[in-house]
Protein backbone atom coordinates (compact mmCIF):
# COMPACT_ATOMS: atom_id res chain seq x y z
CA UNK A 1 0.00 0.00 0.00
CA UNK A 2 1.45 2.83 -0.88
CA UNK A 3 0.25 5.91 0.16
CA UNK A 4 -1.69 6.43 3.63
CA UNK A 5 -5.61 6.59 3.62
CA UNK A 6 -6.57 6.77 7.26
CA UNK A 7 -3.31 8.70 8.66
CA UNK A 8 -2.80 11.11 5.14
CA UNK A 9 -2.51 14.07 7.13
CA UNK A 10 0.90 12.55 8.02
CA UNK A 11 1.89 12.80 3.98
CA UNK A 12 -0.34 16.42 3.83
CA UNK A 13 0.43 19.27 6.16
CA UNK A 14 -3.03 20.83 7.44
CA UNK A 15 -4.82 18.42 5.93
CA UNK A 16 -7.75 17.98 8.46
CA UNK A 17 -8.85 21.35 6.66
CA UNK A 18 -11.33 21.69 4.11
CA UNK A 19 -10.00 23.39 1.60
CA UNK A 20 -6.45 20.99 1.61
CA UNK A 21 -8.83 17.89 1.97
CA UNK A 22 -10.35 19.07 -1.17
CA UNK A 23 -7.66 19.82 -2.83
CA UNK A 24 -6.60 16.36 -2.62
CA UNK A 25 -9.79 15.15 -3.77
CA UNK A 26 -11.89 15.20 -0.88
CA UNK A 27 -15.43 14.93 -1.11
CA UNK A 28 -15.04 13.13 -4.81
CA UNK A 29 -16.19 10.17 -3.58
CA UNK A 30 -19.71 11.45 -1.56
CA UNK A 31 -19.91 13.81 -5.02
CA UNK A 32 -19.82 10.26 -7.01
CA UNK A 33 -22.32 8.29 -4.18
CA UNK A 34 -25.24 11.05 -4.13
CA UNK A 35 -24.81 11.84 -7.95
CA UNK A 36 -24.17 8.87 -9.65
CA UNK A 37 -25.43 6.48 -7.54
CA UNK A 38 -28.46 4.94 -5.78
CA UNK A 39 -28.28 4.12 -1.48
CA UNK A 40 -28.91 0.73 -2.18
CA UNK A 41 -25.66 0.41 -4.48
CA UNK A 42 -23.28 2.31 -2.05
CA UNK A 43 -24.64 -0.36 0.45
CA UNK A 44 -23.98 -3.18 -2.04
CA UNK A 45 -20.33 -1.73 -2.78
CA UNK A 46 -19.76 -1.68 0.82
CA UNK A 47 -20.69 -5.30 1.12
CA UNK A 48 -18.51 -6.15 -1.37
CA UNK A 49 -15.48 -4.61 0.05
CA UNK A 50 -15.85 -6.94 3.20
CA UNK A 51 -15.28 -4.07 5.20
CA UNK A 52 -15.48 -5.05 9.11
CA UNK A 53 -15.94 -2.95 12.10
CA UNK A 54 -12.87 -1.22 13.53
CA UNK A 55 -14.50 -0.72 16.49
CA UNK A 56 -14.01 -4.31 18.38
CA UNK A 57 -16.58 -6.69 16.78
CA UNK A 58 -15.27 -7.07 13.73
CA UNK A 59 -19.05 -7.34 12.18
CA UNK A 60 -19.56 -6.80 8.20
CA UNK A 61 -20.08 -2.78 7.71
CA UNK A 62 -22.31 -3.42 4.56
CA UNK A 63 -24.80 -6.32 6.72
CA UNK A 64 -25.22 -4.22 9.81
CA UNK A 65 -26.39 -1.94 7.56
CA UNK A 66 -28.82 -4.38 5.41
CA UNK A 67 -30.17 -4.95 8.85
CA UNK A 68 -32.33 -1.83 8.69
CA UNK A 69 -36.51 -1.76 7.86
CA UNK A 70 -36.69 -1.17 3.86
CA UNK A 71 -38.45 2.60 3.66
CA UNK A 72 -38.94 3.05 7.11
CA UNK A 73 -41.75 5.14 8.48
CA UNK A 74 -39.79 6.21 10.91
CA UNK A 75 -36.34 8.45 10.88
CA UNK A 76 -32.61 6.40 10.52
CA UNK A 77 -30.17 7.91 12.61
CA UNK A 78 -26.47 7.34 12.04
CA UNK A 79 -24.33 7.13 15.08
CA UNK A 80 -20.52 7.82 15.13
CA UNK A 81 -18.94 6.17 17.66
CA UNK A 82 -16.15 8.02 18.68
CA UNK A 83 -15.95 7.05 22.79
CA UNK A 84 -12.55 5.02 22.57
CA UNK A 85 -12.88 4.00 25.55
CA UNK A 86 -10.50 0.96 25.08
CA UNK A 87 -7.34 1.11 27.07
CA UNK A 88 -4.34 1.09 24.30
CA UNK A 89 -6.31 2.64 21.79
CA UNK A 90 -6.14 5.81 20.42
CA UNK A 91 -6.43 5.79 16.80
CA UNK A 92 -10.11 7.57 16.07
CA UNK A 93 -8.37 10.02 18.10
CA UNK A 94 -5.70 10.65 15.53
CA UNK A 95 -8.29 10.39 12.47
CA UNK A 96 -11.07 13.33 14.16
CA UNK A 97 -8.03 15.70 14.83
CA UNK A 98 -5.97 15.09 11.77
CA UNK A 99 -8.12 13.66 9.00
CA UNK A 100 -11.33 15.16 10.20
CA UNK A 101 -12.95 15.65 6.55
CA UNK A 102 -12.30 11.79 5.75
CA UNK A 103 -14.86 11.26 9.00
CA UNK A 104 -17.22 13.60 7.54
CA UNK A 105 -16.91 12.24 3.98
CA UNK A 106 -17.54 8.81 5.56
CA UNK A 107 -20.63 9.84 7.52
CA UNK A 108 -22.26 12.14 4.47
CA UNK A 109 -21.73 8.63 2.23
CA UNK A 110 -23.09 6.46 4.87
CA UNK A 111 -25.79 8.73 6.06
CA UNK A 112 -27.02 9.16 2.54
CA UNK A 113 -26.93 4.79 2.51
CA UNK A 114 -28.75 4.37 4.78
CA UNK A 115 -31.45 6.97 3.95
CA UNK A 116 -30.42 9.32 7.38
CA UNK A 117 -30.40 12.73 7.68
CA UNK A 118 -29.63 13.10 11.19
CA UNK A 119 -26.01 11.74 12.49
CA UNK A 120 -24.65 12.44 15.65
CA UNK A 121 -21.09 11.54 16.65
CA UNK A 122 -20.64 10.67 20.42
CA UNK A 123 -17.37 12.01 21.31
CA UNK A 124 -15.91 10.93 24.78
CA UNK A 125 -15.30 14.35 26.95
CA UNK A 126 -11.67 14.27 27.10
CA UNK A 127 -10.98 14.66 23.86
CA UNK A 128 -11.76 18.55 24.06
CA UNK A 129 -9.43 19.33 21.04
CA UNK A 130 -11.20 16.53 18.79
CA UNK A 131 -14.54 18.06 19.30
CA UNK A 132 -13.56 21.34 19.24
CA UNK A 133 -11.71 20.53 15.98
CA UNK A 134 -15.06 18.32 14.34
CA UNK A 135 -17.01 21.47 15.36
CA UNK A 136 -15.04 24.15 13.14
CA UNK A 137 -14.68 21.51 10.34
CA UNK A 138 -18.37 20.94 10.02
CA UNK A 139 -19.31 24.42 10.28
CA UNK A 140 -16.68 25.03 7.06
CA UNK A 141 -18.72 21.80 5.65
CA UNK A 142 -22.06 23.51 5.97
CA UNK A 143 -20.08 26.99 4.45
CA UNK A 144 -19.44 25.14 1.62
CA UNK A 145 -22.38 23.47 1.08
CA UNK A 146 -21.09 19.79 1.77
CA UNK A 147 -23.28 19.81 4.61
CA UNK A 148 -26.66 20.80 5.31
CA UNK A 149 -29.81 21.20 2.69
CA UNK A 150 -29.58 19.63 -0.98
CA UNK A 151 -26.01 18.69 -0.24
CA UNK A 152 -24.32 18.58 -4.51
CA UNK A 153 -28.00 19.81 -5.74
CA UNK A 154 -29.38 16.50 -5.22
CA UNK A 155 -31.58 17.67 -2.73
CA UNK A 156 -30.58 15.14 -0.21
CA UNK A 157 -30.21 17.11 3.37
CA UNK A 158 -27.94 15.63 6.21
CA UNK A 159 -27.04 17.29 9.37
CA UNK A 160 -24.15 16.03 11.95
CA UNK A 161 -24.12 16.62 15.55
CA UNK A 162 -21.43 16.49 18.09
CA UNK A 163 -22.24 15.05 21.26
CA UNK A 164 -19.73 14.97 24.23
CA UNK A 165 -20.01 12.18 26.31
CA UNK A 166 -18.75 12.25 30.08
CA UNK A 167 -16.20 9.60 29.77
CA UNK A 168 -17.03 6.11 30.47
CA UNK A 169 -15.89 2.88 29.39
CA UNK A 170 -19.99 1.83 29.15
CA UNK A 171 -20.57 4.32 26.92
CA UNK A 172 -18.04 2.69 23.77
CA UNK A 173 -21.12 -0.31 23.71
CA UNK A 174 -23.41 1.06 21.24
CA UNK A 175 -26.74 0.78 23.19
CA UNK A 176 -25.07 1.98 26.27
CA UNK A 177 -24.18 5.00 23.53
CA UNK A 178 -27.61 5.73 22.03
CA UNK A 179 -29.00 5.45 26.20
CA UNK A 180 -26.14 8.28 26.59
CA UNK A 181 -27.13 10.07 23.49
CA UNK A 182 -31.25 10.15 24.84
CA UNK A 183 -30.18 12.07 28.29
CA UNK A 184 -29.85 9.10 30.61
CA UNK A 185 -26.92 6.68 32.34
CA UNK A 186 -25.72 4.76 30.02
CA UNK A 187 -26.92 1.69 30.96
CA UNK A 188 -26.53 -1.11 28.45
CA UNK A 189 -29.75 -2.66 27.20
CA UNK A 190 -30.76 -5.79 26.41
CA UNK A 191 -30.52 -7.50 22.64
CA UNK A 192 -33.12 -8.27 21.06
CA UNK A 193 -34.32 -5.71 19.99
CA UNK A 194 -30.67 -4.58 18.50
CA UNK A 195 -30.29 -0.88 17.44
CA UNK A 196 -31.29 -1.60 13.45
CA UNK A 197 -34.88 -1.90 14.44
CA UNK A 198 -35.18 -0.36 17.73
CA UNK A 199 -32.29 2.46 18.55
CA UNK A 200 -32.03 5.98 19.50
CA UNK A 201 -35.55 7.63 20.16
CA UNK A 202 -37.00 4.25 19.57
CA UNK A 203 -35.90 4.78 16.09
CA UNK A 204 -33.58 2.33 13.15
CA UNK A 205 -29.89 2.96 14.16
CA UNK A 206 -27.08 2.44 12.94
CA UNK A 207 -23.65 2.55 15.50
CA UNK A 208 -20.26 2.63 13.26
CA UNK A 209 -16.68 3.34 14.94
CA UNK A 210 -14.86 6.25 13.38
CA UNK A 211 -11.95 4.33 12.09
CA UNK A 212 -14.92 1.97 9.57
CA UNK A 213 -16.75 5.03 8.84
CA UNK A 214 -13.32 6.43 7.71
CA UNK A 215 -12.84 3.72 5.78
CA UNK A 216 -16.02 4.50 3.18
CA UNK A 217 -15.03 7.13 1.09
CA UNK A 218 -11.76 5.34 -0.29
CA UNK A 219 -14.14 2.46 -1.21
CA UNK A 220 -16.32 4.11 -3.06
CA UNK A 221 -13.65 6.27 -4.67
CA UNK A 222 -11.35 3.29 -5.64
CA UNK A 223 -14.21 0.90 -5.61
CA UNK A 224 -14.23 -2.56 -3.44
CA UNK A 225 -12.03 -4.51 -5.27
CA UNK A 226 -8.87 -2.12 -4.39
CA UNK A 227 -9.91 -2.15 -0.39
CA UNK A 228 -10.06 -5.97 -0.78
CA UNK A 229 -6.62 -6.15 -2.25
CA UNK A 230 -5.50 -4.58 1.25
CA UNK A 231 -4.93 -7.67 3.71
CA UNK A 232 -7.35 -10.78 3.47
CA UNK A 233 -10.35 -10.85 1.75
CA UNK A 234 -12.55 -11.98 4.76
CA UNK A 235 -11.49 -8.74 6.61
CA UNK A 236 -9.10 -6.17 4.61
CA UNK A 237 -8.53 -2.72 3.84
CA UNK A 238 -5.78 -0.25 5.84
CA UNK A 239 -5.42 -0.54 9.43
CA UNK A 240 -4.37 1.71 12.10
CA UNK A 241 -2.42 -0.36 14.49
CA UNK A 242 -1.85 1.24 18.23
CA UNK A 243 1.06 0.37 19.60
CA UNK A 244 2.11 1.06 23.29
CA UNK A 245 4.11 0.03 26.32
CA UNK A 246 7.39 -1.42 26.34
CA UNK A 247 8.41 -0.90 22.69
CA UNK A 248 11.67 2.03 21.31
CA UNK A 249 9.28 3.41 18.87
CA UNK A 250 5.40 3.73 20.68
CA UNK A 251 2.80 5.02 17.95
CA UNK A 252 0.26 4.91 15.19
CA UNK A 253 0.96 2.52 12.53
CA UNK A 254 -0.87 2.72 8.96
CA UNK A 255 -0.82 -0.81 7.71
CA UNK A 256 -2.31 -3.15 5.51
CA UNK A 257 -4.84 -5.47 7.54
CA UNK A 258 -3.09 -9.09 8.53
CA UNK A 259 0.89 -7.51 8.91
CA UNK A 260 1.92 -10.01 11.55
CA UNK A 261 2.63 -8.65 15.07
CA UNK A 262 6.15 -9.68 15.00
CA UNK A 263 6.46 -7.35 11.87
CA UNK A 264 5.08 -5.04 13.10
CA UNK A 265 6.89 -4.98 16.91
CA UNK A 266 10.23 -4.95 15.38
CA UNK A 267 10.18 -3.87 11.43
CA UNK A 268 7.80 -0.85 12.91
CA UNK A 269 7.72 0.18 16.24
CA UNK A 270 11.51 -0.70 16.90
CA UNK A 271 11.62 -3.78 19.32
CA UNK A 272 11.33 -4.21 22.72
CA UNK A 273 12.72 -1.04 24.95
CA UNK A 274 16.16 -1.39 26.11
CA UNK A 275 16.93 -4.82 23.84
CA UNK A 276 14.84 -6.33 26.53
CA UNK A 277 12.92 -9.62 25.78
CA UNK A 278 9.66 -9.72 24.80
CA UNK A 279 6.51 -11.51 27.95
CA UNK A 280 3.72 -10.96 26.48
CA UNK A 281 1.35 -8.59 24.52
CA UNK A 282 -2.49 -7.86 24.82
CA UNK A 283 -3.37 -7.50 21.09
CA UNK A 284 -7.07 -5.99 21.35
CA UNK A 285 -7.31 -3.50 23.75
CA UNK A 286 -7.18 -4.98 27.36
CA UNK A 287 -10.09 -7.14 27.02
CA UNK A 288 -9.55 -10.02 25.07
CA UNK A 289 -6.71 -12.71 25.83
CA UNK A 290 -2.70 -12.01 26.67
CA UNK A 291 -0.22 -13.53 23.93
CA UNK A 292 2.84 -14.57 25.17
CA UNK A 293 5.71 -13.90 22.88
CA UNK A 294 6.22 -16.88 20.98
CA UNK A 295 2.36 -16.08 19.68
CA UNK A 296 3.79 -13.43 17.53
CA UNK A 297 3.57 -14.88 14.63
CA UNK A 298 0.43 -14.29 13.99
CA UNK A 299 -1.25 -12.34 11.24
CA UNK A 300 -3.28 -9.05 13.06
CA UNK A 301 -6.37 -9.44 11.27
CA UNK A 302 -10.05 -10.90 12.49
CA UNK A 303 -9.88 -14.64 11.10
CA UNK A 304 -5.99 -15.13 11.53
CA UNK A 305 -6.71 -13.73 15.39
CA UNK A 306 -9.87 -15.90 16.13
CA UNK A 307 -7.50 -19.00 15.04
CA UNK A 308 -5.65 -18.85 17.57
CA UNK A 309 -8.10 -17.66 20.15
CA UNK A 310 -7.25 -14.25 19.72
CA UNK A 311 -9.06 -10.95 19.00
CA UNK A 312 -7.85 -8.44 16.99
CA UNK A 313 -10.05 -6.01 18.94
CA UNK A 314 -9.51 -2.33 18.56
CA UNK A 315 -5.90 -3.15 17.51
CA UNK A 316 -4.83 -1.16 20.79
CA UNK A 317 -1.30 -3.31 21.34
CA UNK A 318 0.03 -2.86 24.50
CA UNK A 319 3.06 -4.64 24.85
CA UNK A 320 5.46 -5.79 27.95
CA UNK A 321 8.68 -6.96 28.13
CA UNK A 322 10.35 -9.25 30.59
CA UNK A 323 10.20 -7.01 33.99
CA UNK A 324 6.59 -7.12 34.00
CA UNK A 325 4.99 -8.92 36.58
CA UNK A 326 1.59 -10.24 35.15
CA UNK A 327 -0.41 -10.25 38.77
CA UNK A 328 0.30 -6.31 38.97
CA UNK A 329 -0.88 -5.77 35.02
CA UNK A 330 -3.99 -7.89 35.85
CA UNK A 331 -4.49 -6.06 39.01
CA UNK A 332 -4.66 -3.28 36.97
CA UNK A 333 -7.30 -4.65 34.28
CA UNK A 334 -9.33 -6.11 36.76
CA UNK A 335 -9.57 -2.89 38.83
CA UNK A 336 -10.27 -0.72 35.56
CA UNK A 337 -13.29 -3.10 34.99
CA UNK A 338 -14.87 -2.93 38.60
CA UNK A 339 -14.66 0.80 38.25
CA UNK A 340 -16.34 0.99 34.99
CA UNK A 341 -19.02 -1.76 35.14
CA UNK A 342 -22.36 -0.09 35.47
CA UNK A 343 -23.36 -2.62 37.98
CA UNK A 344 -26.63 -3.49 36.20
CA UNK A 345 -25.75 -7.23 36.76
CA UNK A 346 -24.50 -9.11 39.27
CA UNK A 347 -21.67 -11.38 37.70
CA UNK A 348 -20.30 -8.50 36.82
CA UNK A 349 -20.44 -6.03 39.55
CA UNK A 350 -19.14 -8.33 41.90
CA UNK A 351 -17.35 -10.69 39.79
CA UNK A 352 -15.02 -7.67 38.95
CA UNK A 353 -14.42 -6.75 42.35
CA UNK A 354 -13.78 -9.79 43.54
CA UNK A 355 -11.37 -10.24 40.90
CA UNK A 356 -9.52 -7.36 41.85
CA UNK A 357 -9.56 -7.95 45.45
CA UNK A 358 -7.99 -11.66 45.08
CA UNK A 359 -5.71 -10.05 42.82
CA UNK A 360 -4.56 -7.28 45.11
CA UNK A 361 -4.10 -9.58 48.24
CA UNK A 362 -1.60 -11.98 45.96
CA UNK A 363 0.56 -8.47 44.65
CA UNK A 364 0.54 -7.40 48.69
CA UNK A 365 1.77 -11.05 49.31
CA UNK A 366 -0.95 -11.93 51.24
CA UNK A 367 -2.93 -14.50 48.88
CA UNK A 368 -3.63 -18.30 49.06
CA UNK A 369 -3.00 -21.09 46.90
CA UNK A 370 -7.07 -21.40 46.59
CA UNK A 371 -7.44 -18.05 45.27
CA UNK A 372 -6.02 -18.74 42.13
CA UNK A 373 -8.60 -21.59 41.40
CA UNK A 374 -10.94 -19.07 42.62
CA UNK A 375 -10.25 -16.24 40.65
CA UNK A 376 -10.72 -18.99 37.50
CA UNK A 377 -13.90 -19.86 38.71
CA UNK A 378 -14.97 -17.00 38.84
CA UNK A 379 -14.41 -15.18 35.74
CA UNK A 380 -15.89 -18.42 34.49
CA UNK A 381 -19.37 -17.47 35.78
CA UNK A 382 -18.65 -14.39 34.56
CA UNK A 383 -18.91 -14.78 30.71
CA UNK A 384 -21.77 -14.95 29.15
CA UNK A 385 -24.18 -13.85 31.38
CA UNK A 386 -24.30 -10.46 31.44
CA UNK A 387 -26.58 -7.51 29.21
CA UNK A 388 -23.62 -6.35 27.90
CA UNK A 389 -19.84 -7.90 27.21
CA UNK A 390 -17.76 -5.70 30.13
CA UNK A 391 -17.88 -9.11 31.94
CA UNK A 392 -16.50 -11.13 29.55
CA UNK A 393 -13.79 -8.43 28.67
CA UNK A 394 -12.49 -8.21 32.24
CA UNK A 395 -13.37 -12.44 32.84
CA UNK A 396 -11.54 -12.96 29.66
CA UNK A 397 -7.71 -11.62 29.69
CA UNK A 398 -8.14 -12.87 33.62
CA UNK A 399 -8.32 -16.45 32.33
CA UNK A 400 -5.40 -16.32 29.93
CA UNK A 401 -3.33 -14.79 32.03
CA UNK A 402 -4.03 -17.46 34.73
CA UNK A 403 -3.57 -19.61 32.41
CA UNK A 404 -0.13 -18.61 30.13
CA UNK A 405 1.61 -17.25 33.45
CA UNK A 406 0.37 -19.66 36.56
CA UNK A 407 3.58 -20.21 37.87
CA UNK A 408 3.98 -16.37 38.33
CA UNK A 409 0.74 -16.72 40.21
CA UNK A 410 1.86 -19.52 42.10
CA UNK A 411 4.80 -17.79 43.29
CA UNK A 412 3.39 -14.83 44.86
CA UNK A 413 1.85 -17.09 47.14
CA UNK A 414 4.81 -19.40 48.03
CA UNK A 415 6.89 -16.53 48.02
CA UNK A 416 4.89 -14.32 50.13
CA UNK A 417 5.19 -11.23 48.25
CA UNK A 418 5.57 -10.01 44.64
CA UNK A 419 8.49 -11.16 42.95
CA UNK A 420 9.48 -8.35 40.46
CA UNK A 421 8.51 -5.58 43.77
CA UNK A 422 11.82 -3.61 44.58
CA UNK A 423 13.19 -3.06 48.26
CA UNK A 424 11.93 -0.16 49.59
CA UNK A 425 9.16 0.53 46.80
CA UNK A 426 5.70 1.18 47.28
CA UNK A 427 2.87 -1.74 47.17
CA UNK A 428 0.49 -1.65 44.32
CA UNK A 429 -2.01 -0.55 47.14
CA UNK A 430 -0.22 2.49 47.13
CA UNK A 431 0.52 2.92 43.63
CA UNK A 432 -3.36 2.69 42.81
CA UNK A 433 -4.17 5.12 45.55
CA UNK A 434 -1.83 7.54 44.22
CA UNK A 435 -2.60 7.16 40.52
FE1 LIG B 1 -23.32 -3.17 33.19
FE2 LIG B 1 -21.42 -5.03 33.48
FE3 LIG B 1 -23.92 -5.74 33.02
FE4 LIG B 1 -22.50 -4.57 31.08
S1 LIG B 1 -22.09 -6.56 32.01
S2 LIG B 1 -24.61 -4.13 31.64
S3 LIG B 1 -21.27 -3.13 32.32
S4 LIG B 1 -23.13 -4.66 34.85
Amino acid sequence: MADKVLLRHLDIPNFHQLDVYVANGGYNAARKALTTMKPEEVIDQVKASNLRGRGGAGFGTGMKWGFLPKDSAKPVYLCCNADESEPGTFKDRAIIEWNTHILLEGLLISSYAIKSHTCYIYIRGEFVFGAQRLEEEIAAAYAKGYLGKNIFGTGFDLDIYVHRGAGAYICGEETGLIESLEGKRAYPRIKPPFPATYGLFGCPTIVNNVETLACVPSIIENGPAWFKAIGPESGPGPKIYCVSGHVEKPGLYELPMGVTLRSLLYDHAGGIRGGKQLKAVMPGGSSFPILTADEIDVAMDFDSMRKINAFLGSAGIIVMDEDTCMVKALTIIDRFYHHESCGQCSPCREGTGWLHKLLMRLEEGNGRAEDIDMMDRISTNMMGNTVCVLADAAAMPTQSYLQKFKAEFVEHVTLGRCPFQKEGAPTHRHTAHAA
